[in-house]
């Protein structure tokens, strides 16, 4: 087994990890619950880089709906000098994913 941080309890977006689910070529996987209930595997590094920050479920809702709110807040982050990338964490969009999509939001509503 290699040698890997533990990072059970931790919560990573909307994940919150339950247990080591073992490794696959070297990479560390973690079982964690998504606060929708579903359980899933994810890799250890996809969980520290903000790449996966809730299910495909969830995903695909995220996708559907900013809600005007948040793209508030997010405006309001934005005025306070955060980055997208740390907005993108801070309301658990997988950074790499939605990056775009937050940025088209925030522009769009910045706009008016
Ligand atoms: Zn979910």
């Amino acid at each position: 087994m290699s040698k890997s941080v533990d990072i059970s309890g931790r919560k990573f977006g909307r994940l919150q990890v339950l247990k080591r689910a073992g490794e696959k070529n070297t990479h560390a996987l973690w079982e964690v619950r998504c606060e929708c209930g579903k359980v899933l595997i994810v890799p250890y590094s996809n969980l520290v880089s903000g790449n996966t920050t809730q299910c495909k479920r969830c995903y695909g809702d995220t996708l559907k709906v900013i809600s005007e709110e948040i793209v508030k807040k997010m405006l309001s982050a934005r005025a306070d000098g955060m980055t997208y990338r740390e907005i993108a964490l801070e309301f658990g969009y997988p950074v790499s994913t939605t990056f775009n999509t937050i940025k088209r939001e925030i522009n769009s509503k910045s706009k008016t």
